[in-house]
C-alpha cells in the first residue's frame, strides 16, 4: 500500500491550494478526485460564471454606446461561439493545475475517495492508500427540491451545459446563483422570470442591496414574482411550473432551481473514520479544520462556512502552514469575509449589517452613512441605474464594521476597503484619506 504524508479527497479550490503548500514544505502528498481538477470554481462556478458576467457587462455597453456618440447596432449574440470559448479557457485552466501538481511532485488518482480508516482511503476502483493526515475537501452540490418533475429543471451544472441561450427561462431562487445567472441571462437575451419564496432577494446580507437590486432586476425587464413556492413542474406546453398556492407559470425552455447546495458527503463512509457531520449533513470541524478525529481535518463548502473560494483557499493553506510548517496557532478567522455577488449591479459587501452591528453593540452605538447617486458614466446614458453605498460604524471612534455597495464597479472597489475594515480603519481614517476624482469609490471617503 502507497504511504504518504497527506491525502487529500478533492482537487477543488480548498484541496488543491492545501496539497501544494503541504508539498512545499517537503510532506509526501497525494490527491484523490473523480472529475476535473479546479473543482467547482474553476469548472462551473467562479470562471465561467465570470466569462458570462463579462459577455453580459459588454452587452450593456454596446446598448449605451450610441448615447456615447458611437454608431453601433446590436445584431444578437453567438451563444454557441462564447460556450466554446469558455469551455476552451476553463480547460486550459484544468491543464495548469494538472502541471501544477506535476512540477510539485504531488500524486493523483481519478476517483471518489472514501474512509476505510482515520488512517486510510479507498477510491471506487479499488486504489488504497493510508496517510497520517487526510483533509476532506469533497465540496458540495446543488439542491434540487424534492417535488413532483424537479427533474426536468437544471442546476448551475446544467447551466454551463447549455449549447444554446433559452428563449424563456425560469429561474428558482434568491441567492447568489438565482441574481447572477438571472442578469446574464436577461443581458444577454433571454426572457427572465425569476420566483422568490418571499418578497426580497439576498435575504441574508444588508437589506437595502437586495431591495435595490429587486427594483433594478425589475426595470431591466425581469420578471419577478413573489411568495412562489413550487409545487410541482410538468413537461407540458415547454415546462410549467405549479406554485403551492395554484398559479401555474409555462412555456419554459429552462427552469433552473438556483436554492443552495449541500455537502459532497454520502460517498466518504466518514463512519469508518469517526468523523462527525451536523444536523444538516456539514463536517463539523473546529477553529483549526480538526474534525471529530484525529489527523482528519476538512475545509471549504463542505463545511458549510462561508462558501467561497477564497475561503476554502485560505483555509487550506493555513491547516498545510500549522501541520507542516510547525505554526501551530495559523488558523482563518471567518469574521470578516468580503464578497462579491456578480448581479447586475454588481454588489460588494464585507463586514456587518446594520442589523447585526445593533444587535451586537447596541443601537445608541451604531452610526450609519449612506449615499446614493447616478455614477458620472450615466450622466450621458439613457439608462440611470443608481449606486448605492453604506457605511456602519460603531463607538463614539466610529470604527467602521460593515461596507456594502451596490453599483457599477462595486466588485474591484471591495478588495481595498476590506483591507481597511480588516486592519480596524476608523470613519476618520476614510475620512482622511485622499478622494480619487472622479470616480464612484471616492464616495465612501467623503461621506457625512
Ligand atoms: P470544490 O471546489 O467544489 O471541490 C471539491 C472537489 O471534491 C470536486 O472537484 C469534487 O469532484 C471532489 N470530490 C467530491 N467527492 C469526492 C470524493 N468522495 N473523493 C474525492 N474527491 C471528491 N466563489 C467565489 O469566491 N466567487 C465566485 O464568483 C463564485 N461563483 C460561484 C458560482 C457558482 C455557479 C457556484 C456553484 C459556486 C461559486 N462560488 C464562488 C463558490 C466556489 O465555487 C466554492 O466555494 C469553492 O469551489 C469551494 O471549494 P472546495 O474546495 O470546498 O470545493
Ligand atoms: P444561496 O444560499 O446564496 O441562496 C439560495 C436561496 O434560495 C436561499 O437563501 C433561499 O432564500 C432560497 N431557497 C432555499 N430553499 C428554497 C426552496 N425550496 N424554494 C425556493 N427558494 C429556496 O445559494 P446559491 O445556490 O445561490 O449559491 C450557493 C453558494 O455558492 C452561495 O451561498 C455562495 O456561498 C456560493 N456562491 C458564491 C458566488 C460568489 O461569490 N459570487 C456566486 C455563486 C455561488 P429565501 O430564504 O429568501 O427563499
Amino acid at each position: 500500500m502507497n504511504k504518504y504524508d497527506l491525502i487529500v479527497l478533492g482537487g477543488g479550490s480548498g484541496g488543491l491550494a492545501a496539497a501544494q503548500r503541504a508539498s512545499e514544505y517537503g510532506a509526501r502528498v497525494i490527491v484523490i478526485e473523480p472529475a476535473r481538477l479546479g473543482g467547482t470554481c474553476v469548472n462551473v462556478g467562479c470562471v465561467p460564471k465570470k466569462v458570462m458576467w463579462n459577455a453580459a457587462q459588454i452587452s450593456q455597453e454596446i446598448e449605451d454606446a450610441a448615447d456615447y456618440g458611437f454608431n453601433i447596432s446590436q445584431h444578437g449574440h453567438d451563444w454557441p461561439v462564447l460556450k466554446q470559448k469558455r469551455d476552451a479557457y476553463v480547460k486550459r485552466l484544468n491543464g495548469i493545475y494538472q502541471s501544477n501538481l506535476e512540477k510539485k511532485s504531488i500524486d493523483l488518482i481519478q476517483g471518489r475517495g472514501k474512509f476505510v480508516s482515520a488512517k486510510e482511503i479507498e477510491t471506487e476502483y479499488g486504489d488504497k492508500v493510508h496517510a497520517e493526515n487526510i483533509l476532506i475537501a469533497t465540496g458540495g452540490f446543488p439542491i434540487v427540491p424534492e417535488i413532483p418533475g424537479a427533474n426536468f429543471g437544471i442546476t448551475s451544472d446544467g447551466f454551463f451545459d447549455l449549447e444554446e441561450m433559452p428563449k424563456r427561462v425560469g429561474i428558482i431562487g434568491s441567492g447568489y446563483i438565482a441574481v447572477e445567472l438571472a442578469g446574464v441571462l436577461n443581458a444577454l437575451g433571454s426572457h427572465v422570470m425569476q420566483f422568490l419564496r418571499y418578497d426580497s432577494l439576498l435575504r441574508s446580507f444588508e437589506e437595502k442591496l437586495g431591495s435595490h437590486l429587486l427594483e433594478h432586476m425589475r426595470a431591466t425587464g425581469i420578471e419577478v414574482i413573489n411568495q412562489a413556492v413550487p409545487q410541482s413542474v410538468q413537461h407540458e406546453k415547454g415546462l410549467a411550473l405549479t406554485m403551492e398556492d395554484g398559479r401555474t407559470f409555462d412555456n419554459f425552455d429552462s427552469l433552473l432551481w438556483a436554492i443552495g447546495r449541500a455537502p459532497n458527503t454520502h460517498f466518504l463512509t466518514l463512519k469508518n473514520a469517526g468523523v462527525k457531520v451536523d444536523d444538516r449533513g456539514y463536517i463539523v470541524v473546529d477553529r483549526y479544520q480538526n474534525t471529530s478525529t484525529s489527523g482528519v481535518y476538512a475545509v471549504g463548502d463542505v463545511t458549510g462556512k462561508a462558501q467561497l473560494t477564497p475561503v476554502a483557499i485560505a483555509a487550506g493553506r493555513r491547516l498545510a502552514d500549522r501541520v507542516f510548517n510547525a505554526q501551530p496557532e495559523k488558523y482563518l478567522n471567518y469574521d470578516i469575509v468580503p464578497t462579491v455577488i456578480f448581479s447586475h449591479p454588481p454588489v460588494g459587501t464585507v463586514g456587518q449589517t446594520e442589523v447585526e452591528a445593533v444587535t451586537s453593540f447596541g443601537s445608541d452605538s451604531v452610526r450609519v452613512y449612506t449615499s446614493e447617486f447616478v455614477p458620472m458614466y450615466n450622466a450621458l446614458t439613457e439608462h440611470k441605474p443608481k449606486t448605492l453605498m453604506k457605511l456602519v460604524t460603531v463607538g463614539k471612534e466610529e470604527r467602521v464594521v460593515g461596507c456594502h455597495i451596490i453599483g457599477a464597479g462595486a466588485d474591484e472597489m471591495l478588495q481595498g476597503f476590506a483591507v481597511a475594515i480588516s486592519m480596524g480603519a476608523l470613519k476618520s481614517d476614510f475620512d482622511n484619506t485622499l478622494a480619487i476624482h472622479p470616480t464612484s469609490a471616492e464616495e465612501l471617503v467623503t461621506m457625512r
